[in-house]
């Protein structure tokens, strides 16, 4: 008998048959509001009729068309949407199937281009599971643990984490860029610092958003020093903050951004975009692999982006998020601490009486969402933060079935 490994940990005993819009259908007969959307991803919700007609058709055109040995139609045509949609200047796309690739491209060709070998990452930030982008990562060393050593040439200086430390958003923001000029006068030094590479809202280390002061320092040092700014998009991008880009919120201008999850409602496709001066300082032939930018998930990838335009899902997200926001800190519970979020990307922060991270209390409220029909998940380095990220479409009565459900299970636990 075969198994799936057991380290594959499941945060449901949930198996679907299928998904429609804001809702999974289990085996079992009952219907889930997903208030996971496949972490972040299908932000068009399940299998959205759009996406799913031009995945069809493209099914039927053509599969597979290896973008290093001949460029499909589907590939072009997305490059090009997107240029409607990215930062100005950012010009340039390269595309893989992973965010984990997406920022293992980043990382190749910000050293390339600068001929730097060090990165300063920041303290929470998540860049995914392979062994370079789990060497960038600090949210949690079940990501990195019992494989060292890890990639060399990682600097981790402090994200303005402010309810971690007991300061205000500017204390705990005038911290971090004081310790990230420490680091450059005692770790690494500037003319030996490739990137910074950071979240604008930090996604597994607890969803704690950045502010417009620390994103203006980066961009400030990383004017004065020749260092990029990679802005790891990967789970803020797509309207998923309320706004396109996450970044957009501190009006930061990024050297190189990573996007995946919500660009193609669940196909596997991720890329990176910068400038085409900089992309061009890519060593050759450093970007390519056999299934980075495949026919199907660039064709769901633009009627995602139809979507997102046509179901104005940027101003829902913003609109839902707030209503989903101002009705969680409507409802209280001693174990709550902290209630924060940017749009459709809303944590809860479960803490003990005396200050300590609340696991149990945050899994227990996340297991019991489950049974009550509310998919919810879990983040945080102590895995004390209740995460709620609905698809984009969620509308005003899902959010407050989902706020209903909140109530009851906290009445109990
Ligand atoms: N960066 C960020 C900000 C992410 O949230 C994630 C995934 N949670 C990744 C990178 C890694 O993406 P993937 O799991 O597709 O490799």
């Amino acid at each position: 008998m075969t198994e799936l490994s057991p380290v594959l940990k499941q945060a449901t005993p949930v198996t679907v048959d299928h998904g429609a819009g804001c809702y999974l259908y289990g085996t079992d007969g009952r219907r889930y509001l997903d208030f996971t959307a496949g972490i972040g991803v299908t932000g068009t919700g399940h299998c959205h009729p759009h996406v799913v007609a031009a995945a069809q058709a493209q099914v039927a055109a053509l599969i597979h068309g290896q973008y290093t040995t001949v460029v499909h139609r589907p590939l072009l045509e997305l490059t090009e949407r997107l240029g409607t949609v990215l930062p100005a200047g950012l010009n340039s796309l390269f595309f893989a199937n992973s965010g984990s690739e997406a920022v293992e491209a980043a990382l190749r060709l910000a050293r390339q281009a600068t001929g730097r070998p060090n990165v300063i990452v920041f303290h929470g930030g998540f860049h995914g599971r392979t062994v370079a982008a789990a060497s960038m990562t600090t949210s949690g060393t079940r990501f990195s643990a019992g494989f060292a050593p890890l990639m060399a040439g990682v600097h981790v200086a402090p994200f303005p984490t402010a309810y971690r430390y007991g300061w205000t958003e500017e204390e705990a923001t005038a911290f971090a860029l004081r310790e990230l000029d420490y680091l450059f006068a005692t770790l690494t030094s500037p003319a030996e610092t490739a990137a910074f590479i950071v979240e604008p809202v930090l996604g597994e280390g607890g969803y704690i958003p950045g502010n417009r002061t620390f994103f203006q320092g980066l961009r400030e040092r990383a004017d004065r020093h020749g260092i990029l700014l990679v802005i790891d998009e990967i789970q803020t991008g797509f309207g998923r903050t309320g706004k396109y880009f996450g970044h957009q919120h501190f009006d930061v201008r990024p050297d190189i951004v990573t996007i995946a999850k919500g660009l193609a409602s669940g196909f596997p496709l991720s890329g990176i975009a910068a400038s085409h001066e900089l992309m061009a300082k890519a060593w050759p032939g450093s970007q390519g692999g056999t299934y980075g930018g495949n026919p199907v998930a660039c064709a769901a990838a633009i009627a995602t982006l139809e979507v997102i335009e046509s179901e104005r899902l940027v101003e829902n997200a913003a609109a839902r998020g707030a209503q989903l926001l101002a009705g969680l800190r409507n409802i209280d519970h001693k174990a709550i601490g902290d209630i924060r979020g940017l749009g459709l990307l809303v944590g809860a922060e479960f803490s003990t009486a005396g200050g300590e991270p609340d696991q149990e209390t945050a899994t227990a409220v996340q297991q019991r969402a489950t049974e009550h029909g509310l998919l919810l998940l879990t983040c945080g380095a102590y895995m004390n933060v209740v995460r709620m990220i609905p698809p984009l479409i969620v509308s005003e009565a899902q959010i407050d079935d989902a706020l209903v459900v909140w109530r009851d299970v906290l009445a109990h636990v």
